[in-house]
């Protein structure tokens, strides 16, 4: 089977390396508009949870990976001058250029032809090839190219984030919530090397508008950011790397391949930043399809839809707890009117997974805590304000 694959994110580089990996008589060829040692963002951050779905899988990738993560358990909440730890919750994260060097040299050990700085510009380049995968991205040519055809959806959350980095070194992944005249802001920060961490800035539009932003320069974004989370940087820089202002988009896709094209990763369907799963979902994908192809050996059609029908509920129930996620920090600022505690168990309980039984059972300190201040066990429905 001759295979083209656009894009070499997480989700590409890895079903090259599957698919070559297996089956090494295939033409596997994958094309990256960028170069093999650069891209956008710093860190992702996988659970523990997370990572045993991909170790149950291929073990000897995780292994690969593992000696490269950081890794930490529990999530701290800065708020009001107060910090609340939720303890015993499991995390490790990566620099996003360290993950795609190692998934790199993988596809590329077992024969996969990658082609770097190298864009496909129109499907129809793709000619005489069997199957095109298209992991191509948030803005993926191969779904934009058919988009009646994959039935498209498109969406904007209404809240403004930008994606930067720092020196500062955090114990846990972090979350700053900063009020100030102008309105309030929040960040998402973790590190993913000895050295650096990920620090992500996100406000409400109107706090966006008041500050100015839409008119300020990267560097003038970044600096107002140092000063509203001056305590959590605590001396150090926010770094920049295309740290423009974005909004979130949410991206699903009824139909998940058309004719002899498939969609995986985010070209396919985005899940919310704040319960990090998108790097995870992109080689679940990829493991899916590979698994649907293997399946059924010579029926293409056959073997797309069975990945669609297997794959499509499991994403579904995700995509449905990153929406509840993100639709809390779309109003973040209300939340932020509840007592430290109670907006520590209205945070941890917003996507749904998280119920009172499994909360007692991982995060015993926080549970005690809860219990010796307010006098009472938590009560879901007083801080889950979602
Ligand atoms: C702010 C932010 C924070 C995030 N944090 C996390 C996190 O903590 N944990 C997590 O798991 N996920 C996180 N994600 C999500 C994660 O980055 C994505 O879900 C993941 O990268 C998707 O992988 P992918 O392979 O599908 O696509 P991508 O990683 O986007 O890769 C697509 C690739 O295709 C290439 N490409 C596009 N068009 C073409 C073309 N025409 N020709 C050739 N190449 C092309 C692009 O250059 C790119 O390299 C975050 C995302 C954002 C925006």
């Amino acid at each position: 089977m001759r295979i083209a694959v656009v894009g070499g994110g997480p989700g590409g580089l890895y079903f090259a390396y599957l698919w070559k990996r297996r089956h090494p008589s295939d033409h596997v060829e994958l094309f990256e508009l960028g170069p093999a040692d650069a891209t956008w963002g710093f860190g992702v951050v996988f659970s523990d949870e997370a990572l045993e779905f991909l170790r149950a899988d291929d073990a000897e990738t995780v292994d690969a990976i593992a000696p490269r993560m950081e890794r930490w358990s529990g999530i701290t909440l800065n708020l009001s001058g107060e910090s609340v730890l939720i303890d015993g919750i499991g995390f490790s994260a990566i620099g996003r250029l360290d993950l795609l060097r190692l998934l790199q040299e993988r596809a590329r050990l077992v024969g996969a032809n990658c082609r770097f700085e190298t864009q496909v510009q129109s499907v129809d380049q793709l000619a005489g090839y069997d199957l095109i995968v298209a992991a191509d991205g948030l803005n993926s040519l191969v779904r934009r190219s058919f988009e009646g055809d994959f039935g498209t959806s498109l969406s904007y959350l209404s809240n403004k984030f930008a994606w930067y980095g720092t020196t500062k070194r955090f114990d846990t992944l972090s979350q700053s919530f900063v009020a100030t005249g102008l309105g309030s802001f929040n960040a998402h920060h973790y590190r993913y090397a000895p050295d650096m961490s990920t620090f992500l800035v996100e406000c409400d539009v109107a706090t966006w508008n008041r500050y100015g932003f839409g008119e300020k320069s990267v560097e003038e974004s970044k600096a107002i950011c140092e000063r509203v989370f001056a305590a959590a940087l605590d001396g150090h820089p926010l770094i920049s790397n295309r740290s423009v202002w974005r909004n979130f988009p949410w991206i699903w896709n009824e139909r998940w391949s058309f004719r002899n094209m498939v969609l995986i990763g985010d070209a396919l369907h985005t899940a919310h930043y704040s319960i990090g799963s998108g790097t995870r979902l992109a080689i679940e994908d990829a493991i899916a399809l590979a698994r649907a192809l293997e399946a059924r050996p010579g029926d293409l059609p056959a073997a797309l839809q069975a990945y669609e029908a297997a794959r499509k509920p499991v994403v579904q129930k995700l995509v449905a707890a990153s929406r509840r996620s993100a639709e809390w920090y779309e109003r973040f600022p209300e939340h932020m009117t509840l007592d430290p505690l109670d907006f520590a168990l209205g945070y941890i309980t917003r996507s749904g997974r998280m119920d009172l039984a499994r909360l007692a059972a991982m995060s015993p300190g926080f549970i005690a805590r809860y219990a010796s201040v307010k006098g009472t066990k938590p009560d879901p429905t007083q801080g889950a304000s979602r």
